[in-house]
């Protein structure tokens, strides 16, 4: 007899660039030299004095449970950061750690969702939130950005998706996968918004330290009580100091909102990791230059590789203004056959740069948008410059 599994785990997506991924370990473990502008983290080693601390607090035997929401040292920490960053006043109450960014966007629409309400995300997303948003309970309403608006949607679109079901939206300034930022003025607006119609703003800010051209990251919960009370800050430690695998996220919100968060994270996780947290610590209290050294390398990386490609016929890109992705837009290509293979979606293309160019990039279409494909610039110059070359030869020469 065949057993019934579960229909909420049954209706969530597999991740579409696992089929890409999987094809190029495939191809990497049979000796081909793939190229690789698919990761999604740093580059960089976390910087040592972070590692240190890792190092002494298991040496130190702190390697116990900790209180649910996170060790007060690093709430204390966190509210330090939030103050001199941000300018945002939080108390260690106001303050929840989970186990990395994910985790915490996961834990706060557990917290705010009834079933069938809807929370409004931009198009392009990042991959986790519509099924972050439905495993939650709720249901994902699409707002379609587009290219010529830097990608982000505005206070008519917003109100154009709006229902009386509407609890959220999803903010995410620096953006993963377009780089864009929402400039203060936007961020005002979006705000008076919010406020006028009681909706919370979900505020993915984990890439806030990697921003180029003079731009400023701002906080939308920075600009009066009434929006920072309907505001979720997300941050976390994974970007900004390269720490992805230590598992670190935080939260920022209504003390109300913390309380849940804090009880669904008590029966489910407990604490993150006790070591990663005595790290984090040092991380945001020691000295940040290595925060600063990595964001200058990730810039000379994003002009370089935003030329390099708009230097190949038939693709474009507009310079991204933070994170470390670039949106290369391929519609010129579709319908087109390259090498054999005809270009109908991100995933064919992405398909045909990995069999015959040997470079691995995630189609569009796992950000909702299968116009574009995604390349990640955390990785070499020496790397940009030859898997761009690979992939100029691969469209040029045909
Ligand atoms: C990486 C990332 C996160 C969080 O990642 P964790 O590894 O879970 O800390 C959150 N939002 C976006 C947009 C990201 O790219």
């Amino acid at each position: 007899m065949s057993i019934i599994l579960s229909k909420k785990g049954l209706a969530i997506e597999p991740s579409v660039t696992l089929e890409i991924s999987a094809k190029a370990k495939a191809l990497k473990q049979q000796g081909v030299d793939i190229i690789s502008f698919s990761v999604g983290e740093p580059d960089f080693n976390t910087p040592e004095n972070i590692r240190d601390e890792g190092i002494r607090a298991i040496r130190d035997g702190l390697t116990k449970y900790t209180p649910t929401s996170g060790i007060l040292e690093l709430k204390e920490a966190i509210c330090n950061k939030l103050k001199k960053d941000n300018y945002l006043d939080y108390h260690p109450n106001n303050i929840i750690i989970s186990n990395g960014g994910k985790h915490s966007i996961y834990n706060a629409l557990m917290a705010i969702l009834n079933p069938d309400d809807e929370v409004i995300i931009g198009v392009p997303y990042w991959v986790s939130y519509p099924d972050l948003v439905n495993i939650a309970g709720g249901i994902p309403v699409y707002v379609q950005t587009k290219e010529e608006n830097d990608f982000k949607f505005n206070v008519n679109e917003l109100e154009k998706a709006k229902t009386n079901k509407t609890k959220a939206i999803i903010l995410n300034s620096p953006s993963n996968p377009t780089g864009s930022i929402y400039t203060e003025d936007e961020l005002r607006e979006i705000a008076k918004w919010a406020v006028e119609n009681n909706i919370i703003v979900i505020s993915d800010e984990l890439y806030e330290k990697l921003i180029y051209d003079g731009y400023k990251h701002i906080s939308i919960a920075s600009f009066n009580d009434e929006i920072k009370r309907l505001t979720i800050v997300i941050n976390g430690m994974s970007k900004a100091y390269s720490m992805t695998g230590w598992r670190i996220g935080y939260t920022a919100a209504s003390e109300e909102i913390i309380k849940i968060m804090g009880n669904i994270q008590s029966h489910t996780t407990s604490n993150p990791s006790s070591i990663a947290q005595y790290a984090s610590v040092v991380g945001l209290e020691g000295d940040q230059t290595s925060v600063e050294e990595m964001r200058i390398e990730f810039n000379k990386r994003r002009i370089y590789i935003t030329e390099l490609i708009n230097s190949i016929k038939k693709l474009s890109c507009k310079t991204p203004k933070g994170a470390f992705y670039i949106m290369v837009n391929f519609s010129d290509l579709k319908g087109k056959v390259i090498h054999g293979i005809e270009i109908k979606t991100s995933l064919d293309f992405a398909n045909l740069l990995l069999e015959k160019a040997n470079v691995a990039v995630v189609p569009g279409i796992a950000f909702g948008d299968d116009n574009y494909i995604r390349l990640s610039y955390a990785t070499s110059m020496e790397n940009i410059k030859e898997g761009i070359k690979r992939i100029k030869d691969c469209i040029e020469n045909n």
